[in-house]
Parts: structure tokens; C-alpha cells; sequence
């Protein structure tokens, strides 16, 4: 065990001892970061403010830990010895593995932030970023939970594709911006279950949330003018008072 790896530990056992008899759940978050400096002052960071860590500095690491523990996010760097991040995460999302993952990006645009979204992470941070900035989006990850993607989403004959972003209905195709995607996208993961507008609004808008609730009821209404008006369908419901949801 590294001097580092021991610090950590130790630095973990006291973060979790500090429970004082509360019944606390506490959240775990698995760091990927060969920066050992960067890692140790995350680690470090998110322990203060409670949080479970692990930490791997290489690619292997990280999917090992990945797939052994129970984690509510991982933090994964993309340029990574041995494996790197978008090979780290699509194994896992191959795998079935749907842990939260905030993906790092270097500031000179050498990597695609789309290529990390594409490969299954479900948001990214790059590099350098502040760490108030990466506890809010940890905290919007870990809220929202796993999101399981299968390949495509069928609701019906209405076709969502997330790797392609493309939709279809029957043989004909749709197209929708890239927002709303994202809303159909969410809504189509579970068909039939009722999304509330708070629920969307983290899924679909997150930190760019423009903080007026009526623009879901405003999407929701171009999604309709697109996958069901055009088609005489009426997938896209709204639950009165309580939200809205894709049945077949
Ligand atoms: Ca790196």
C-alpha cells in the first residue's frame, strides 16, 4: 500500500466514523486521475464534505474498482495510462454498469466533450475546474442517479436512438433539437412512469436550468408538435398535477 493510498484510508475511516450515531447514508464516489497531486486534493476535498472516496490512477484501476464496488459516481479523467476514460467507460456501460460518470476534459480541446457523452458519461468538467463548480455537479449526478441506456429506447412504434440521436416513428424520420432529445430521451427510458417537471428539469436542463419551470410544459409541447400531432398519436401525456410521461 503507497504512502498516498494510506493517507486516504485513514482519512476515509474518519470521514465515515463521523457519522455520531446519525443514520447517514454516505454517498461514495470513485476518482480516476493519474494527476496524483489532482486526485490527492479531490479525494481530499470531497472527504470534507463527507463523501466515501477511492481513488485509481489508471485506466485498469478504475474499471477494476468500477465494477467491484458500489459507487454513486465516478469521477474519470480521459487521458489515463494503460486504459483510458472513454474505453473505461464504455466498457462499463457495455457491461451494464450505470454508475453516474463525470467525465474530465483538457481545456485545449484535444478531446471531444460529444465523444465522452457518446461513449456513456452523463456529463463532463474540463480541466482546470473550480471544486465548488465539480461538488455541484457531482451532487446533480449523484441526485439523478443511474440512468440505464439501452441501445435504442422503443416507445411503441416511436424509435429513440441516444448513440445516433436519431428518432423515428415507423420508417419515418424525426428530427428534434438537441434539447429536445434529451427530453424524449429521458421520458422514454422508463415508458409510463410519470416524470415530475423538477425531475426533467435536472435531467434535461441541469446547471443551465433557466429557472422557470414552465419550460417543460413549453417543450413538451414542441415534443408533441413532432412525435404526435404529425402522426395523430398521443405518446407524450401530461399527468395533471403531477407530470408527464410516454406511453405507448
Ligand atoms: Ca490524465
Amino acid at each position: 500500500m503507497s504512502p498516498l493510498r494510506y493517507a486516504e484510508d485513514a482519512l476515509r475511516l474518519s470521514a465515515s466514523s463521523q457519522v455520531n450515531g446519525a443514520i447517514l447514508t454516505t454517498m461514495r464516489v470513485l476518482v480516476v486521475e493519474d494527476e496524483v497531486d489532482l486526485a490527492t486534493a479531490v479525494a481530499h476535498g470531497l472527504i470534507a464534505e463527507g463523501y466515501d472516496v477511492e481513488v485509481a490512477h489508471d485506466g485498469e484501476e478504475g474499471l477494476w474498482r468500477a465494477r467491484e464496488g458500489q459507487f454513486d459516481a465516478i469521477m474519470l479523467d480521459i487521458l489515463l495510462p494503460g486504459m483510458n476514460g472513454y474505453r473505461v467507460c464504455r466498457t462499463l456501460r457495455d457491461e451494464d454498469v450505470w454508475t453516474p460518470v463525470l467525465m474530465l476534459t483538457a481545456k485545449d480541446g484535444e478531446y471531444d466533450e460529444a465523444e465522452g457523452l457518446d461513449t456513456g458519461a452523463d456529463d463532463y468538467l474540463t480541466k482546470p475546474f473550480s471544486f465548488v463548480v465539480l461538488l455541484a455537479r457531482l451532487r446533480a449526478l449523484i441526485r439523478r442517479g443511474a440512468v440505464v441506456r439501452p441501445p435504442v429506447l422503443v416507445v411503441g412504434d416511436l424509435e429513440v436512438d441516444p448513440s445516433s440521436r436519431e428518432c423515428r416513428r415507423g420508417s419515418t424520420d424525426i428530427h428534434l433539437t438537441p434539447r429536445e432529445f434529451v427530453l424524449l430521451e429521458a421520458l422514454a427510458t422508463q415508458p409510463g412512469r410519470v416524470f415530475t417537471k423538477q425531475e426533467l428539469i435536472d435531467r434535461v436542463w441541469g446547471l443551465e436550468f433557466p429557472g422557470n419551470a414552465n419550460i417543460v410544459e413549453v417543450y413538451i409541447g414542441y415534443l408533441r408538435k413532432k412525435v404526435d400531432r404529425p402522426f395523430g398519436t398521443d405518446t407524450v401525456q401530461t399527468v395533471r398535477g403531477v407530470g408527464y410521461r410516454v406511453v405507448a
